[in-house]
């Protein structure tokens, strides 16, 4: 449905000419349908900036963005408008992304009544079909978004990206500014959106253990390059790059970690102080000498399963 191919974006540095922040480096990333795909990395790793060329609102500097089997960047501006609407976007934070002077029904029903999808007399029926879909009450369509909890701005948050009857959804963050509390509901509401069969869903954490609940497949990002993708439980049970496994260790321990780890939990380098050879190699506990020198290639290793890790190169 939505496919990035050898992706990369550079942003330019302001009073630096010439030079560039690769924020995305080559990144091959699929999103097919009835799947629900998770991109995982620390801030800063560039998961948002994917998130915004896979949703055809920034453009890659290079490598193409495919939506439904065509290239993106051939599209007339009319089919590139229509090709943007079948991938929608869910923000983090429901409360900034919903425009508290407009009422629930003036929101989700908006790009539908600007790209006149309905008629507008099965406006207001469909706004309300989209409502249940995420589980509100129809009639709260005619309240304003700040009087609802979190987890409710959330759901109409989704309800205004399914509106536009999408192929795909890119969620970036999606439970990370919600209660624990009501978390799960909006995952289990995901799961259910996946289940129905028809969307993708790109889900982007920074969150290894909220991802490993909800994904059939995962992908690792570092300093703006996937370094590993696996099904879900290949991922787990067998993470073959040395940062997935620390992402691992930090999700299964809840308390602080041995004294192993704390060169990896330092954080990482900023994009603009990309080390050579491996990024990785300045937190990684297994790098080797050659790991400054050479920088390895994501390789298949398994089914489905692949990892930018020179030591993986066998
Ligand atoms: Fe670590 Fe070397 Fe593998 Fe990079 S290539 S992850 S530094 S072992
Ligand atoms: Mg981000």
């Amino acid at each position: 449905l939505a496919e990035l191919r050898a992706v990369s974006r550079v942003f330019a540095l302001p009073g630096r000419r010439g030079a560039g922040l690769t924020a995305v480096d080559s990144v091959d990333l699929a999103v097919r349908r009835g799947e629900m795909v998770g991109l995982v990395g620390e801030s800063g790793c560039g998961k948002s900036t994917v998130a915004r060329i896979m949703a055809g609102v920034l453009a890659p500097s290079t490598g193409t963005l495919r939506l439904g089997g065509r290239d993106f960047g051939s599209l007339t501006a009319t089919e590139a408008r229509a090709a943007q609407l079948r991938v929608q976007m869910v923000f983090q934070n429901p409360h900034a992304s919903l425009n508290p002077r407009f009422t629930v029904e003036e929101i989700v029903g908006e790009a539908v009544r600007f790209h006149r999808l309905v008629p507008r007399d099965t406006l207001a029926d469909h706004v309300a079909a989209q409502l249940l879909r995420v589980g509100l009450d129809p009639s709260l369509r005619h309240g304003h978004p700040h009087r609802f909890s979190g987890g409710q701005r959330q759901r109409i948050g989704i309800a205004r990206a399914l509106a536009v009857r999408p192929d795909v959804l890119v969620c970036d963050e999606p439970v990370t500014a919600l209660d624990v509390s009501v978390r799960a509901g909006i995952l289990n509401l995901f799961l259910d959106l996946r289940d129905q069969g028809e969307l993708g869903i790109l889900f982007i954490s920074h969150d290894l253990s909220v991802v490993g609940h909800v994904c059939d497949r995962v992908a690792v990002m570092y300093l703006g390059r996937v370094v590993e993708e696996a099904p879900v439980d290949a991922l787990f049970d067998a993470p073959r790059h040395p940062y997935t496994q620390a992402l691992l260790a930090d999700a299964s321990t809840p308390s602080p970690p041995a004294s192993g780890s704390e060169r990896i939990r330092a954080g990482a380098p900023a994009l603009s102080e990309r080390p050579s050879g491996c990024r990785f190699h300045p937190r990684c506990p297994a790098a080797r000498p050659d790991c400054a020198v050479r920088e390895p290639a994501l390789r298949p290793v398994g089914p489905g399963h692949r990892v930018a890790c020179l030591l993986a190169d066998h």
